[in-house]
């Protein structure tokens, strides 16, 4: 029979396994694939209950916490969780933040299931009030006196237009409610939502944050107070995300600066190549700088303003599935922010159940793509568009 090993709070990290000393300390921290972790005695158990330590996978395993405390560094708040998929998160958030008769404000053009989700919520009596939320006239009669939060997207999908943080948070607080943003397509590197005066954000690290395409993963980031009361919530909800695909999130996030970067560059000079394009009808990019919102994400954003761009083709069926089938680097997929460029077309997927005049009015005609841009040679990438572009020159 084996020895019971020690295994405190303080040693489990590297004392999992009876290695020699030199394996104990590896540079990156191993992965906890396991579903419980060994508990010495009743005293043990209860000092875990105590410190947070390590009992059961749903409530707390070591990879999720070192994603979590990345997340949190990088958004700038004073605590995260870390949750099975980005909408786990808008889901844990929201059901953390309001209750029966309470009211939400929220943008029109939001991500469609987190427009889902906040129909879902009506069903629970909690009112949603969804607004144009560039128009701040329209966003302050929206308030009334049972709001809790204001919910929105620091750049929306799939017409990639921008907020002014500042000024909602502003008004959000006037009014005593709880300003809460989704920054997945932005990230924290090149926005800081909280630092920016919002209470909380959210993100699906699925996307950039992760950066290669093979996990499903979400975060919330806020307040410790706030956090708490998350975290008893999910533990409840099941919502908490598989240490495998923690351990892979943290291992992605650690380039995130650098493939963001590259990614803004490359979405900056493939717009810029769009937007002369004969073909090209309209190019919605907030870093060009005739866009309408250019100058406030200018103020707004550092290190550049993302991979994300949409553009409009002629509304001709058989010809945009000719220019879908002609890329060749570029990868039709129903995905965004990995390190490779891909496209999608908002008006049979993200909008699919939306109808067509309403969809029209948000401008996803039958003809916009939206392109995530990724890392690869920009030359390449572009090589790529012009030479599918020419199925238009009929
Ligand atoms: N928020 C935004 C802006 C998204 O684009 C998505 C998914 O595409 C989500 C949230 C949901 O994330 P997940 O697919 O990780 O649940």
């Amino acid at each position: 029979m084996m020895k019971k090993e020690n295994t405190r709070e303080t040693d489990i990290l590297y004392k999992g396994t009876r290695v020699k000393k030199i394996a104990r300390t590896p540079e990156t921290l191993p992965l906890y694939l396991t579903t419980a972790f060994n508990v010495d005695d009743l005293t043990d158990l209860k000092n875990r209950y105590k410190e947070q330590g390590y009992t059961y996978i749903r409530t707390r395993n070591p990879n999720r916490n070192a994603l979590s405390e990345l997340v949190t560094y990088l958004e700038k708040g004073q605590n995260s969780i870390v949750c099975s998929s980005g909408m786990a998160a808008i889901s844990t958030t929201l059901l953390t933040t309001c209750h029966s008769g309470d009211h939400i404000i929220a943008d029109h053009t939001l991500y469609g299931e987190s427009i889902d989700l906040l129909e879902k919520l009506k069903t629970y009596d909690v009112s949603v009030t969804f607004v144009n939320i560039t128009d701040l006239d329209e966003v302050e009669k929206a308030f009334t006196k049972h709001t809790v939060a204001v919910y929105t997207e620091t750049i929306s999908n799939p017409m990639i237009n921008t907020i002014d943080i500042k000024k909602i948070a502003a008004l959000t607080h006037e009014h005593q409610g709880q300003l809460i943003i989704d920054n997945t397509f932005a990230t924290s590197y090149l926005l800081s939502p909280l630092a920016q005066g919002a209470d909380i954000v959210v993100n699906s690290l699925t996307k950039f944050a992760n950066g290669h395409s093979d996990v499903c993963l979400g975060s919330v980031t806020g307040s410790n107070e706030f956090i708490k009361k998350a975290y008893d919530l999910q533990v409840l909800l099941g919502t908490t995300a598989a240490p495998f695909d923690a351990w892979l999130c943290e291992r992605g996030m650690r380039t995130m600066d650098l493939r963001v970067k590259k990614q803004s560059d490359n979405a900056l000079e493939l717009a810029k190549f769009l937007e002369n394009s004969k073909f090209v009808k309209k190019v919605h990019y907030i870093g060009l700088v005739n866009h309408s919102q250019h100058q406030l994400a200018k103020k707004q954003f550092s290190n550049g303003y993302g991979g994300m761009l949409s553009f409009e083709l002629p509304e001709n069926e058989p010809l945009l599935d000719k220019f879908l089938n002609k890329l060749t680097f570029v990868h039709y997929a129903m995905t965004l922010g990995g390190y490779r460029t891909t496209v999608s077309h908002p008006a049979t997927s993200s909008h699919y159940d939306m109808p067509r005049d309403e969809r029209l009015k948000l401008g996803i005609t039958d003809g916009l793509l939206r392109v995530s841009v990724g890392i690869e040679n920009v030359n390449d990438l572009i090589e790529d568009f012009k030479n599918a572009l020419t199925v238009y020159d009929v």
